[in-house]
């Protein structure tokens, strides 16, 4: 049974009669509430017809498609699967989003350089998970997931060199660094942006796939969770939530990239609150590049030439989040002196 409970707060809607724009969404754990807006808003915003075919809704303009679940958090944005953080409502007999979703993921992905000005993507940081006396996850034929990640966080380094990108990595051999280290040596590196590279297990074999994971934003469970998790952390505002429209945007590049090169499941971009994202001190996500629990992931992961295509798709997804930077910041930014 689900503990989903969407609660629409309708107080003050009688006295302002603009019904969908005031309704809220809120949780039985008495998350922070969250103003809907309605997908028609949301559509005219950025010139989308609207229709609402069999049980989801399409948003579509000359080069952009939009299709959402009215039956839970999947999206796609132009084919490629997002998660939202809450489902869509109904109010006042229109379907509206949460104003997160709607201004934090769908309006910014189909403009994106008018949400990135102030944004770098010169020093990239790679982070390959796990390491030393932390072993991860780990494949039946004896595929360890430090070693796995090391070798795709090498390769990626290797590519974005090669198109100019100051790139460094948390660790180059096999050593453990702690969680809240990594984000601290990201720092160190004064980073545009920390990508933390991972390959997933499930109890469940046939789980299979790519997967990239972007800050939750405040008031929200994590994909993971169900809708309306009762958890008081739902509610911390972390620092690195400043940054959540840049994050979406970058999850999107890196995993509609990631999964084109590694031809592989698109099991979308999630949001969790794992320590490397909520301390990260830039742009941030964390990819979990395939299921070493799974037969098939395990034996392509085996071969040099998917993890050169992985690491192929990391770095031409930073590329295109670049391209996107660049589009929203035409000139420099002006080097910031300081005095003293
Ligand atoms: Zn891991």
């Amino acid at each position: 049974m689900k503990r989903c409970s969407l609660w629409l707060v309708i107080l003050g809607l009688l006295s302002l009669g603009a019904a969908p724009a005031l309704a809220l969404w809120t949780t039985r754990s008495g998350a922070r509430p969250d103003r809907l807006i309605t997908i028609r808003e949301i559509a005219s915003r950025c010139g989308l017809e609207v229709s609402t075919p069999g049980k989801k809704i399409v948003l579509r303009g000359q080069t952009a498609l939009v299709e959402i679940s009215t039956e839970g958090r999947e999206a796609r944005v132009n084919a490629q699967q997002i998660w939202l953080h809450a489902p869509p409502a109904r109010s006042w007999g229109r379907w509206c989003l949460t104003e997160t979703d709607a201004q934090k993921i769908i309006v910014p992905l189909l403009s994106p350089a008018s949400y990135l000005r102030g944004y770098g993507t010169a020093v990239v940081v790679l982070d390959p998970g796990h390491g030393g006396n932390d072993p991860g996850a780990s494949s039946r034929r004896g595929l360890i997931e430090p070693r796995i990640a090391l070798d795709i966080a090498k390769r990626v380094r290797a590519k974005l060199i090669n198109e100019g990108f100051h790139a460094y990595l948390t660790r180059d051999v096999d050593r453990f660094i702690e969680l809240d280290t990594r984000p601290r040596l990201a720092a160190a590196r004064h980073a545009d942006l920390f990508i933390s590279i991972h390959l997933n297990a499930a109890a469940s074999r046939d789980s299979h796939g790519i997967e990239t994971y972007v800050l939750t934003s405040p008031g929200f469970p994590s994909t993971s969770g169900s809708n309306g998790e009762n958890s008081s952390k739902n509610n911390i505002c972390f620092p690195a939530n400043a940054r959540d429209v840049a994050n979406n945007i970058f999850g999107y590049y890196l995993q509609k990239n990631l999964r084109t090169a590694a031809q592989a499941e698109d099991r979308g971009v999630r949001h969790a609150r794992f320590v490397v994202l909520k301390e990260a001190p830039c742009v941030a996500a964390l990819v979990e590049c395939g299921f070493l629990s799974n037969a098939a992931d395990e034996r392509r992961l085996m071969t040099d030439e998917h993890r050169d295509a992985i690491a192929t798709g990391i770095a031409k997804g930073i590329i295109e989040y670049g391209r996107a930077v660049r589009r929203a910041n035409p000139a420099p930014p002006p080097t910031q002196k300081t005095n003293g």
